[in-house]
C-alpha cells in the first residue's frame, strides 16, 4: 500500500474523493474542536456542529479551500488550517470585552527576553505551566519561571483579573497582533527551521530578536509551537466520529461500496 502523506491526503480532498476527506476529518476534527473550545468557548455547547461547519467551508465551492492551499510540510498545513478554524470562530463566535490591550501587553513585555515573551503571550492564550513547558520544548521549570515574571506583570496592571481574564482578552489580542507587523516577517519556513534547529547561530539570535520585537511574529510563532503539540497530542477521531461529519459534506460514494458497485459484484466485473 502507498504511504499517504499529508499532500496526498490534501489532492484528494480537492478532487472531492472520500478517501482523502476521511484521512482529513479523522485527524484534524479534534484539533478544530480543540481550538474552538480554547478560543471561543461561547461555541461550547453546541461545539460538534461548529466543527461539521468548518468541514463544510474547507468542502464548499468545489473544495476551493484546498485548490488555493500552499504548503512545504504538515506544520505549514496545520497552520493554514488554524486560520480557517479562526475565520469560522471569529464569524461566528460573538465578540468577547476585552480586559487587556495590547498597548499593555507591550509594556508589560518591556525589556523581558523572547522566551519569556513567548511564555506570556502563551499564558495570555490560556495555558498554564505544564503545557506551555511541553509546547516550547523547553523544560517546564522554565516555563514555571518566565510564568511566574508573566503573572506577577499581569497582575500589577490588572490587580483584579484572574488567569480567565486574559484568556478572554486572548481572541481579541491576537486579532490586534495580526494588524502589526511588516515586510521583516519570518515565514513559516523560518519558524519552521528554528524549531528542528536547522538555523546557525546569526540567523536564530536574528529570527528570535524579530520575534521578540514584533506582535504578529510573537503570535505567529507561539500558535505555530502550540499547534505542533495540539497536533501530536490529538486522538485521531474513531469511525463513530467521522460518520456524522463526512455525511454532511455531500460528498460521492465511497469507492467500491458504493451501490453501483453492490449491484455489479458477482455481474461481470469480477
Ligand atoms: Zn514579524
Amino acid at each position: 500500500m502507498a504511504v499517504r502523506t499529508i499532500f496526498s491526503m490534501a489532492e484528494d480532498c480537492a478532487r472531492g474523493e472520500r478517501r482523502g476527506w476521511q484521512e482529513f476529518v479523522r485527524d484534524y476534527a479534534p484539533l478544530a474542536r480543540t481550538l474552538l473550545n480554547h478560543y471561543f468557548p461561547t461555541l461550547s455547547p453546541e461545539v460538534e456542529t461548529h466543527v461539521t461547519a468548518v468541514f463544510q467551508r474547507a468542502r464548499a465551492n468545489d473544495n476551493a479551500w484546498f485548490g488555493q492551499l500552499k504548503f512545504q510540510n504538515e506544520r505549514e498545513f496545520m497552520m493554514t488550517f488554524r486560520e480557517l478554524v479562526f475565520a469560522y470562530g471569529r464569524e461566528v463566535a460573538r465578540v468577547p470585552a476585552p480586559e487587556l490591550s495590547l498597548d499593555q501587553v507591550r509594556s508589560i513585555m518591556k525589556d523581558l527576553p523572547v522566551v519569556e515573551r513567548e511564555v506570556l503571550w502563551l499564558f495570555i492564550k490560556g495555558y498554564d505551566a505544564a503545557r506551555i513547558g511541553a509546547m516550547i520544548m523547553n523544560s517546564e521549570a522554565t516555563a514555571q519561571a518566565a510564568k511566574a515574571v508573566a503573572n506577577e506583570r499581569l497582575q500589577q496592571a490588572l490587580p483584579s483579573a484572574t488567569a480567565d481574564a486574559y484568556n478572554i482578552s486572548a481572541r481579541v489580542l491576537i486579532a490586534e497582533a495580526e494588524k502589526t507587523g511588516g515586510d521583516a516577517c519570518l515565514p513559516l519556513r523560518t519558524f519552521n527551521n528554528l524549531v528542528n534547529g536547522q538555523l546557525s547561530w546569526r540567523e536564530r539570535e536574528l529570527a528570535e530578536q524579530h520575534i521578540r520585537d514584533c506582535f504578529r511574529c510573537l503570535d505567529r510563532y507561539t500558535s505555530f509551537l502550540e499547534m505542533i503539540r495540539l497536533r501530536k497530542d490529538a486522538q485521531p477521531l474513531g469511525e463513530a466520529g467521522i460518520a456524522p461529519i463526512l455525511s454532511q459534506l455531500n460528498l460521492p460514494v465511497e469507492k467500491g461500496r458504493g451501490i453501483f458497485s453492490k449491484l455489479f459484484a458477482g455481474g461481470k466485473k469480477k
